[in-house]
């Protein structure tokens, strides 16, 4: 690994002038792909372990009242926790997946709207008891460039966030059209909101606005971040409206070229 990496800031001053500024960043670029490889390495070694201990527990459970009584609840929240865990490590293995090359695994065309129907029907069933009205709104005939899988994991963290966020009886409106500047789809709820201090900082990894309530509605904090790298290899970029006590938009724009009509 012998490549050297140069950043190349370039700011223009008046009519003629110009001030390009150099920086090697060769051993940043090293430690970062030190990181992701290590990230990607325990997350991998972690699974098989955590796939025998749910395993086993999952046995348990099913035969719950041949269990001592005293041990009922402690074995229903190892389930549940290491539920956690595998819905952790499965974001973790995607996103190093992600960041491990630049373009999408496929490049056929997509049919966008057939994906979102079986979204806003995996969402009502997450909704359940909260009862919120799902609405889609979808251009039939428009399609997009580029990975199936990868771009259901995007749109369905932004469907299932809104979920998770909105309180019961709430809206969520799905819409999915295209006009000159390119595709577009929006998630809009009428939640809580997202103050506009925690906008900038949201698609980091790990990154939650309130951690206690975050972490009791059983999110990773990576389904941002996973949006984003997905947007990114698909030449599009996501766009957060919000309003703190009315909603937010998520919205993510695609570019012409990645547009296939049926
Ligand atoms: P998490 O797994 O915690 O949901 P995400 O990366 O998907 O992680 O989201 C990051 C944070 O953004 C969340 O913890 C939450 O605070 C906030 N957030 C995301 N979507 C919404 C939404 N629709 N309404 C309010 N807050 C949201």
């Amino acid at each position: 690994n012998d490549r050297i990496h140069l950043q190349v800031h370039l700011t223009r001053y008046g009519n003629s002038e110009h001030l390009m500024v150099v920086r090697d960043v060769t051993r940043l670029h090293l430690l970062e792909q030190m990181r992701k490889d290590f990230v990607a390495n325990v997350s991998h070694e972690l699974r098989t372990p955590l796939t025998v201990i749910a395993g086993y527990l999952e046995t348990l459970l099913e035969n719950v009242d041949q269990v001592n009584p005293r041990w009922q609840r402690p074995l229903l929240q190892m389930n549940q926790q290491a539920g956690r865990m595998q819905h952790l490590l499965n974001d973790l293995l995607l996103l190093a997946k992600l960041e491990a090359t630049t373009y999408p695994s496929n490049n056929q065309p997509v049919a966008v709207e057939p994906l979102l129907q079986s979204i806003r029907s995996d969402a009502q069933a997450l909704s359940a008891d909260k009862n919120h009205r799902i609405t889609l709104e979808a251009d039939a005939e428009l399609q997009l460039k580029g990975s199936e899988n990868e771009l259901r994991s995007a749109f369905s963290n932004l469907v299932f966030n809104a979920v998770k966020y909105t309180p019961a009886g709430g809206e969520i409106h799905i819409h999915w059209w295209c006009n000159e500047q390119g595709a577009h789809l929006s998630v809009q709820d009428n939640g809580p909101g997202i103050e506009a201090k925690h906008l900038p900082r949201l698609t980091e990894r790990f990154y939650r606005v309130d951690s206690s309530r975050a972490s009791s509605t059983g999110g990773t904090g990576l389904g941002l971040a996973i949006v984003k790298h997905v947007l990114l290899r698909h030449q599009g970029r996501l766009d957060i409206n919000s309003t703190p006590g009315k909603g937010s938009t998520f919205t993510c724009h695609f570019q012409s070229s990645q547009i296939a009509r049926l």
